[in-house]
This record gives C-alpha cells, structure tokens and sequence, in this order.
C-alpha cells in the first residue's frame, strides 16, 4: 500500500457489530484503521451497527467503548457511550434512509426479487440459495413474509483498486449469489444500511479484513445501482490480512477462547493487539510496543 496515494480529506470509521464481545480481530481493525486515519490527518467516526436488534446485549454495547478506551484509542464522532448511542446514534433512527435507497433499487428492472424461503430451504439446498426458483416466481415485492434479493448477474465480476492488496477482482456472482438487501420483517439488510452510512459520514476510507472483500464487492455493485449511492463509488478501501500467527493453531484456539470473553478479558495488555498489527504491516517487533511507538514505525509504503 503506498499510503502517500491516500486521497485528502480522510474520513473513515470503527463500525462495530453489538452481537458478541470484541475479538482480536474487531481491536487489530481499529487499530489500523485509527494508525492509518490519524496519519493522514483525516476525521474518525464510531459507528455501531445495532440493525440486528435481536442479537444486542447492553453487554456487548459497554464492551465497545470499553475496548476502544483500553486499546488508548479516540474518535472525532459518534456515541460518547451506550446512552448516548440509543438516544442519538442507533440504526433505528435512520430506517427512513435505508427504505429510501431500496425505494430507488426496486424501480431498477429485473434487479429484486421477492423470496420465501426459511433457513431450512437454503440448508437443504446446501447452504446457497436457490435463485432460480424463487425469481422465476415472481412474487410482487410487497407480499407479505417474503425478503428482498438482489439478483447478481451470472458470471459478474467486481474489480476496484485496494491501497494495499494487488488490483482485487471479486467473482461476486460465485461468491455470494443473490443476496438479501431487505429481510423478512421489512428492515433493511446489513449491506444497505451499511453503504447509506458510509455515505451519510462523508466516509472516504474503509479499513477492512480481507474476509469482508465480498462484501466490499457487493455493496459496490449494489451502490452503483442507485443515484443517491453513486458517491460510494468513490470510496477507497484498504484491506488488510487476516491475523497472522507464527502457530496457525494455537491463534485459532485464542481465538476462539477471545470470542467467549472478548480480547479485552483475555489478553492482559492491549500489547497483544499492537504486536499483531505490527506484524500486519511489517514493522519490526519494537514497533508493537504501544500506539506511540506503532504510530513512529508505520512506513510509507506497505506491501501485502
Ligand atoms: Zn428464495
């Protein structure tokens, strides 16, 4: 990544899920995306993803800010804690936004569709779904107790420009298939709502792991359908690695134990995460000393 090709002004975001407690890889992102946005002198947001209500506990709400404030790092906008989130911030003020984008997409022709199926159907159907049927239906997209598709055409491949991967070429028809972008109760899906934020926060950076590239692609595509999106086009991405381990089991064994506690209660010191992130961009082991001394080290110019 030649990070002297980062277009001025910087905005990016943490964008974290309430869902679970944080794990290495949410407090290896943040630091990198915090590294990286401070560097350029660029504007950081917090923004919280609570559209999937079902899975927030006020636990997991507190967990955020507390693993921010350990990790020693601050933001210019957002939530200054969980009250203030609810009050202010939630997803569930901005529904009317996220209806206005597929108010746009459901005038594109032939992009949505209208599925029935249950979670049993797409299992039996071996995990993906089986698009021909429910498209070849027809179903008008306000019968009730169905969820909205986007139709991805076969074969569609989605390639941008990464600042720090080689040029990324996403087979997103294979990857992903037709994807939900409003669900079954009527609320609009994660990518919908994410690509609306982003636009709303002015964001001009998105730091992400590379197992997000998917979705990078799919909202990409979905953004370049609409007009009120097109400047999403805009957006510049930096994916990064996912964590590297020297012992391949002995990282997925911490990790699965972070993801019942939370990297914040399984690791002693925040040390843990710098030295990972030091080890993410290359930089000498003394670099993931502290935020200071990562801060020093963080070259021009990465490879990947
Ligand atoms: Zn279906």
């Amino acid at each position: 990544m030649n990070l002297s090709s980062i277009t001025a002004p910087i905005v990016s975001r943490l964008a974290p899920t309430p869902s679970g407690y944080l794990h290495l890889g949410n407090a290896v992102n943040f630091v990198l995306t915090w590294l990286l946005t401070r560097r350029a002198g660029g504007t950081l947001h917090l923004r919280i993803d609570d559209l999937d209500r079902q899975r927030l506990r006020p636990a997991y709400l507190d967990n955020i800010f507390q693993t921010i404030e350990w990790l020693g790092l601050d933001y210019d906008h957002g939530p200054s804690g969980p009250e203030d989130f609810e009050t202010n911030f939630s997803q569930l003020h901005h529904l009317g936004e996220y209806q206005q984008l597929l108010d746009e997409l459901r005038q594109v022709p032939d992009l949505l569709y209208a599925c029935r199926c249950s979670r049993t159907d797409i299992q039996r159907a071996g995990g993906q779904h089986p698009d021909a049927t429910c498209q070849a239906q027809r179903l008008p997209l306000d019968t009730p107790e169905t969820a909205w598709r986007a139709h991805v055409p076969n074969g569609l491949t989605i390639e941008f420009q990464d600042l720090w991967q080689p040029q990324v070429a996403v087979p997103l028809a294979a990857d992903i298939g037709d994807f939900v972008v409003r669900k079954k109760d009527g609320v609009a899906a994660y990518q919908i709502a994410s690509v609306v934020d982003d636009i709303r926060l002015g964001t001009t950076l998105i730091v992400r792991g590379l197992d997000l590239l998917p979705s990078t692609a799919a909202q990409l595509w979905l953004a370049s359908q609409a007009k009120c999106t097109a400047a999403f086009g805009h957006v510049q991405f930096a994916h990064h690695a996912l964590l590297p381990g020297a012992d391949g089991e002995k990282l997925s064994k911490s990790t699965q134990a972070s993801i019942q506690r939370g990297i914040m209660a399984e690791a002693g010191s925040p040390r843990v995460v710098y030295a990972t992130v030091a080890r993410l961009l290359g930089l000498p082991d003394a670099a993931g000393e502290s935020l200071a001394t990562l801060s020093w080290g963080i070259p021009n110019r990465l490879s990947s």
